[in-house]
Parts: C-alpha cells; structure tokens; sequence
C-alpha cells in the first residue's frame, strides 16, 4: 500500500497530496528490457532514475460549495462553435443561470435551435439521407434554412438513440 500524507497549506486551503507510486514506465522494475536491449543488457528506466517507483504530488484546493458568477444570464449545455451573446439570448436555447443554479436539468427543446441543425448540435456528422454530404460545414447543408423541420424530425425519432 502506499503511503498518503496530506498536509493544508491554512492560508491558501491548498492540499498537498503525495503518492508513492510504482512506476509504469518500466513496471516498478527501474530497467527498461526492450526491443534494442539484447543478450542482457537492460536500460535504466528515465521516468523514475532506476527505483520503480516515483513520487506523484498533487496539489488542489478544497472544495468549499459551488461558487455563484456575477454577469452569467443564461447556460447553455453545450456550445457546438458558435459565438453566444447579443440581445436576444434565449434564441441560443439553454436557460437562465437562476433556474440552472437552483438544479433545473437541461430538456429537449433546449438546445440552440435557432442557429444550429440536430447534426451540427449534436456533432453527429450526416445523420439523414437529407444531410449534405459530409465534408462541408453544417451551414452549406441544402436544409439548412429548412433546420425547424430538422428538429421536428428529431423530436419525433426514438430518444433512446440520443446523446
Ligand atoms: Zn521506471
């Protein structure tokens, strides 16, 4: 077993962790046995100096409940490229920080419906027959003004099939 040792640094609440761990690169062996090391000969191991194991330290500070930004409006779940802002935010979907704040889960329909396809969305690629052929951005797709019939067609399918 390794050993821990945590120690807080009080006036930063930083943790220090230190792990003593077996060194993968030559599997705690401190020698490397490889392709070009023949009739015996091994190579000391780079990672950890030829002891097997090496100490991982890591430091992070604790987590003391989640921090509330000023000047955020609106979440979004994800954002698939597109510059977000302006006057009109719901057009981008997503919901105001309050209700995200206070745990409201993200829902179909929510996602940025105004300016992206299903596919652009989701990242799927071409996903219907209708989809332009890959290779050209979303955007050039022929049903690219015609995208609402799109999210129709998306609402309709099996969510099961859904991210
Ligand atoms: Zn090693």
């Amino acid at each position: 077993m390794s050993e821990l040792i945590t120690h807080t640094v009080t006036d930063w609440k930083m943790h220090k962790l230190e792990v003593d761990a077996k060194c993968h690169a030559c599997d705690g062996s401190g020698v490397y046995d490889g392709m070009a090391e023949r009739e015996g000969f091994g190579v000391q191991c780079s990672r950890c100096k030829g002891d097997g194991h090496y100490i991982h330290l890591f430091t992070f500070e604790e987590f003391e409940g989640k921090k509330k930004l000023e000047g955020v409006k609106r979440v979004v779940e994800h954002n698939p490229g597109i510059i977000l802002g302006g006057t009109d935010l719901e057009a981008f979907g997503g919901m105001p920080y309050e209700d995200w704040w206070n745990g409201k889960k993200f829902e179909s329909g929510m996602e940025n419906r105004t300016y992206t396809c299903p596919a652009w969305y989701y990242q799927k690629g071409t996903m219907w027959d209708e989809c332009d052929p890959a290779g050209k951005p979303y955007s050039a797709c022929l049903m690219f003004d015609d995208k609402a019939l799109c999210w129709i067609k998306w609402d309709e399918e099996d969510s099961s099939s859904r991210p």
